[in-house]
């Protein structure tokens, strides 16, 4: 028998509160050695550096500087495989040849950051012709 599913919850709260800096420094390691698997991948097969697909910029892979690093863009409005935030997905799977698999399928947007926060996600093609209307408009 072991504990109740209350006693057992109170005990993973006070193991985690007691080792959470340790927990904490683990994780990220585990993530930043996954990020360093794949920026190996991406430079293979880009090169260490590449271009915005939209404005032609020179930018990097996890370069820790915003200003000089690829931002993976959701191209198809979200019908990718990872919905959420590209780079976390990629802080939790190793390139395996399955994850490779799974990332190549999404066919994400090569952008800098700037161009990526310009571009809205859904309904882009739709807003983008009614922005062109709009600025050509007197
Ligand atoms: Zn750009």
């Amino acid at each position: 028998m072991g504990l109740n599913p209350n006693k057992r919850k109170r005990s993973k709260k006070k193991y985690y509160k007691k080792h959470s800096e340790e927990i904490k420094k683990y994780t990220e390691n585990y993530r930043q050695k996954r990020l360093k698997e794949w920026k190996t991948y991406f430079e293979t097969n880009y090169g260490s550096k590449t271009n915005c697909q939209i404005c032609n910029k020179l930018i990097g892979f996890f370069t820790g500087d915003s200003t000089t690093s690829v931002a993976w863009d959701h191209k198809n409005g979200k019908s990718e495989l990872i919905k959420g935030s590209p780079v976390g997905w990629l802080q939790h799977h190793y390139p395996t040849p399955e994850n490779i698999a799974i990332w190549e399928s999404c066919k994400f947007g090569i952008l800098c950051h700037q161009c990526n926060r310009r571009l809205m996600t859904f309904n882009r093609i739709h807003w983008l012709k009614k922005a062109i209307k709009y600025a050509e408009s007197q």
